[in-house]
């Protein structure tokens, strides 16, 4: 497909500025650019044909099934952009007179109370923008919680590996000495090695949960147990609440801090770099490090609070104002519609619909962790491989011919050449069905031709680009 930049036709245009009734102001030469600016020259009709052809090309859950694994790319119900749309607030300024923005406030309110609610938690910010911000702002927490304390050699975050990636990044990010411990050969985190690692500078110890091998850990209670015995805080990475939501919570687990990812769970669009929303839900103990401004429910009005009236303890700022607030708006839209059975429920169908597929595939392809598994589960091709040649990238890449969006791959790291299957909670149990026929047919070529998987995907616009270069060389820009 040609650029928009090739397709210019010089002094081709679509004027759509009257011409001007004002005097010409001259301006300065030395304000002036020295180059034409470079910009296509187009019709109207071009443009759009341009536009509608890229459009075309975009995959997302709107055209077909999309089984991503940790990122829950679920169908988000149309009425949350509706709502979002209102021009109550989509056209206000967080610097408004509170009383011109009621409405908003309450929304933050509301929301906070929802999901303070569904996550056993005291308090929530929305400041952070997405998942890896919000584990950051909340080991922010967890370190304030200590200085206050002069606790100050509580300098180490425990991570069991089988964490997200984002986990031992982000408690680095934080200042923190990262302590890896190992998991069991079944996927739980190895409660002898956790009670070796925990100490005296122990600041916290952060979980993934469901773990990235989809399971939840049975040991929970006991974790956060050694955890606080040792004077730790426990933080929970809620970015995959899906299988959870309405049925277990964290806070009633032991867990001290817990970030959201409203960009999965709670129905925001996701993907192309955001917005998205990544609330941090902590306990009453946390919650005068939290950040500012933030609202608060007085008797007759919303009000807030700034920063400057948030006391000394206040970790500050990580974002400006109350977060991404239109996704705020999405999350509590997509709560108030299903209520609290429909959350549930959405869980449920989650966790069912994993386990349907993993039972349906698992005399097909190997399943290293037995389930039952939450939301999503991991398969291994490495033993495919060894017969075969074919590598999990091979069976991604072919899945793209038949108009499936691959699973993540080479992901958990733990597993070797791993898929990574959720089909998300939507999904109807013909959609299953189909996609599990697929699956199993690939790993039929796979056994008998895998020449056939050689070169996939071979109809869609491009097949395998070079991904190194592509991340390490970006070329973001079109050079003249
Ligand atoms: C997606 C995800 C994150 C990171 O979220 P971002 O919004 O991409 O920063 C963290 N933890 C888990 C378990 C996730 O699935």
């Amino acid at each position: 497909m040609e650029l928009i930049f090739e397709k210019s036709v010089e002094n081709r245009g679509c004027e759509i500025l009257p011409p001007s009734d004002v005097p010409v102001i001259k301006i300065e030469n030395r304000y002036l650019r020295q180059n034409d600016l470079h910009l296509p020259e187009m019709s109207e009709t071009d443009i759009s044909r341009h536009y509608t052809e890229l459009a075309k090309r975009t995959y997302g859950i709107n055209n077909g099934f999309y089984p991503l694994g940790s990122c829950t790319m679920k169908y988000n119900p149309k009425i949350n952009e509706e709502i979002a749309k209102f021009p109550g607030f989509s056209n206000v300024h967080p610097l408004q007179p509170v009383h011109t923005v009621q409405g908003c406030l309450e929304v933050i309110k509301l929301a906070e109370k929802y999901l303070c609610e569904i996550t056993g938690m005291n308090s929530m910010t929305f400041q952070p923008a997405a998942g890896a911000h919000g584990e950051f702002t909340g080991l922010k927490l967890i370190r304030a919680y200590h200085e206050e304390r002069k606790d100050n050699n509580r300098n180490e975050i425990i991570v069991p590996d089988s964490a997200h990636g984002t986990n031992p990044a982000s408690a680095a990010m934080a200042g923190f000495s990262v302590i890896n411990i190992s998991s069991t050969k079944d996927g739980y985190v190895d409660l002898e090695e956790l009670k070796k690692a925990v100490g005296e500078n122990t600041a916290g110890f952060m979980l993934t949960n469901p773990n990235t091998v989809g399971l939840f850990d049975k040991n929970i209670l006991e974790i956060t147990q050694i955890v606080h015995d040792a004077g730790g805080l426990c933080y929970y990475d809620g970015a995959n609440l899906n299988p959870i939501m309405g049925i277990a919570r964290p806070g009633d687990m032991g867990f001290d801090v817990v970030h959201l990812n409203l960009h999965k769970t709670f129905s925001t669009p996701h993907g192309g770099g955001g917005p998205g929303g990544g609330p941090v839900g902590c306990k009453s103990i946390l919650k005068k490090y939290l950040p500012a401004p933030r609202v608060i429910e007085r008797e007759e009005a919303f009000d807030k609070y700034d920063l400057a009236s948030a006391g000394e303890l206040s970790i500050g700022r990580v974002k400006e104002f109350y977060g991404n607030f239109l996704v705020i708006v999405k999350a509590l839209t997509y709560i108030l519609t299903l209520g609290g059975d429909g959350l549930k429920e959405a869980s449920e169908n989650a966790v069912l619909n994993a386990n349907y597929m993993m039972n349906q595939l698992k005399d097909t392809y190997h399943i290293p962790f037995a389930g039952p598994c939450m939301h999503e589960f991991v398969m291994s091709l490495e033993e495919l491989k060894k017969e075969t040649k074919v590598t999990a990238l091979d069976i991604a890449k072919s899945l793209l011919d038949y108009g499936i969006h691959p699973p993540t791959m080479y992901f958990p790291l733990i597993v070797h050449e791993a898929l990574m299957l959720e089909p998300t909670e939507t999904e109807s149990k013909e959609t299953l069905d189909q996609v599990i026929a697929v699956f199993k047919k690939v790993y039929e070529d796979a056994l008998n031709n895998p020449e056939v998987l050689t070169g996939t995907p071979k109809k869609t616009p491009i097949g395998r680009p070079d991904e190194v270069t592509a991340a390490r060389n970006p070329m973001l820009r079109y050079i003249f």
